[in-house]
């Protein structure tokens, strides 16, 4: 049985990265029925940012991401959280120490210190020297008789295969030509990343592991690992490096900021999902396709590994809008998620004006400006913007100035014929009408403005009538003939 997992480190937010990660590993056992396990690797304490397990948790719920095992969900190789799991690692490095594949480095900061400095000096990647492997019997146990601190280092040996990446395919990289010994466990007792992520996904029983192309020199690391330990190693796929449309790498300027951000700005789960594969490869291309709205049993459904390339991932940012906009044409479509998106709206309107208690909040109202909106805009809060103030905020005993209550009823009489309201057709409409009966035409504006919104200015009248909808302009105006 196919089991993957996220390994995330609550070290801060969940980006679109972590959250493209999580998704392929999700897709692929969707996809091939399997298991989706969630496990927090906490070993680096000093990095870690109390809440944001659960932020993570959130955020990936709300993306709609099931966890199968997990912290707080079950699972039959809990814990899941490794800081719970130390004695695991430690029973590990006894092995390896045991069978000569780890060692006892009493190697100083200060010494470390100065092998990086002469490195950067004669302009070489600072490396350690694997000083400690030649220690002698003796030497080991006068530095244990005197109580000096160490850490554990694995002994980094020549790679006899190269990785078979699912996703690069073959790749030599020979980390003992390039790296010193890696630290194993730390003087405090804790693990490095290397043993606790080995030592987890082999006792997790993880099959396959997909993570980003960063990580692809660790795991010319982790498979000497397996080796030393005896373990058959999972599948590793690296997922390629998620990059802007014009290659370069994502900022926050650009959009990669945490997935609860786009959360906060109103995007729609499936947009941001539909988003993150539209960079990211998996599925057949077709050219020129429009971006077609998929949903996560969809995009399971479709998904294959064999289609993720090697080529970094492009992410267009004006598809993530375009996403979020066939959303809301979707949910409008149907009756039971158009109620929800009603609601919805009523509820970020009420936010967005809590000082008042006269918003216009009916179903009917809401729905038609949705209808409007889905044409025009990428999210449900575009609708509360200040510039549609009018849309929410009914005028307050507007009183009539200029106009007579007659005129008034009059030109209500021939916007009732209209059937449709078009800002054209009604610019027309009201020039004619001012014609025929002598009123100035921007009293007529003037008035009409106040009558529908209370404000002295804002958007073209017409544009707003068509967008407030033939039932709201008739309730407002007859309000003003009270
Ligand atoms: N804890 C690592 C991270 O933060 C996990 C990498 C992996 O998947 O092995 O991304």
């Amino acid at each position: 049985d196919v089991r993957v997992r996220f390994a995330p480190s609550p070290t801060g937010q969940l980006h679109l990265g972590g959250l493209r990660t999580a998704l392929y590993n999700f897709l692929y056992t969707r996809h091939v029925g399997g298991k989706f396990l969630l496990r927090i690797e906490d070993t680096d304490q000093t990095r870690l940012v109390p809440g944001a397990t659960e932020q993570l948790i959130e955020d990936l719920l709300w993306a709609g991401i099931e966890i199968d095992e997990g912290p707080g969900f079950g699972g039959d190789r809990a814990p899941y959280i490794q800081s719970q799991r130390t004695q695991l690692y430690s029973a590990a490095v006894e092995q390896l120490l045991q069978s000569g594949h780890a060692y006892r480095c009493f190697c100083t900061e200060r010494r470390l210190e100065l092998l990086r400095k002469e490195a950067l000096r004669t302009r070489q990647v600072p490396r350690y020297d694997n000083k400690c492997r030649q220690l002698t019997a003796a030497q080991l146990e006068q530095l244990l008789a005197k109580g000096t601190p160490y850490c554990i280092r694995f002994k980094l040996t020549s790679h006899e295969e190269p990785l078979q990446d699912l996703i690069y395919g073959s790749v030599a990289h020979n980390v003992s030509e390039t790296e010193g010994d890696p630290v194993i466990m730390k003087s405090d007792n804790f693990p490095t990343y290397h043993l606790a992520n080995v030592v987890d996904d082999h006792h997790m029983g993880i099959t396959h592991v997909l993570r980003g192309v960063e990580w692809q020199i660790s795991t010319t690391k982790h498979l000497l690992l397996y080796n030393a330990f005896g373990w058959q190693p999972p599948q590793f796929g690296h997922l390629p490096l998620l990059v802007n449309a014009d290659g370069t790498k994502l900022s926050k300027r650009q959009g990669d900021i945490g997935i609860t951000q786009f959360r906060e700005r109103g995007y729609f789960p499936t947009a941001l999902l539909n988003y993150i594969v539209s960079a990211g490869g998996g599925f057949e291309h077709k050219a020129n396709a429009k971006p077609q709205l998929l949903t996560l049993q969809q995009l399971a459904t479709e998904f294959s590994l064999e289609r993720v390339n090697a080529h970094p991932s492009r992410l267009n940012a004006e598809l993530l809008n375009d996403y979020n906009q066939l959303e809301i044409k979707q949910r409008l479509a149907h009756k039971e998620t158009r109620l929800q998106l009603v609601q919805h709206v009523q509820q970020l309107v009420k936010q967005a004006y809590p000082e008042h208690n006269n918003l216009d909040l009916a179903e009917a109202h809401i729905t038609e400006v949705l209808q409007w909106a889905a044409q025009r805009l990428t999210l449900l809060q575009d609708l509360t913007s200040s510039k549609l103030s009018f849309l929410w905020v009914k005028p307050h005993n507007y009183e009539l100035q200029h106009l007579s209550v007659e005129q008034l009823q009059q030109l209500l009489q021939q916007l009732i014929a209209l059937h449709h309201f078009h800002k054209d057709e009604l610019n027309v409409m009201l020039k004619a009408y001012a014609q025929t009966t002598k009123v100035k035409f921007p009293i007529l504006m003037k008035t009409l403005r106040g009558a529908l919104s209370g404000l002295q200015e804002g958007p073209g009248v017409a544009e707003m009538m068509e967008i407030l909808g033939n039932s709201v302009v008739f309730q407002r105006l007859q309000e003003s003939l009270k």
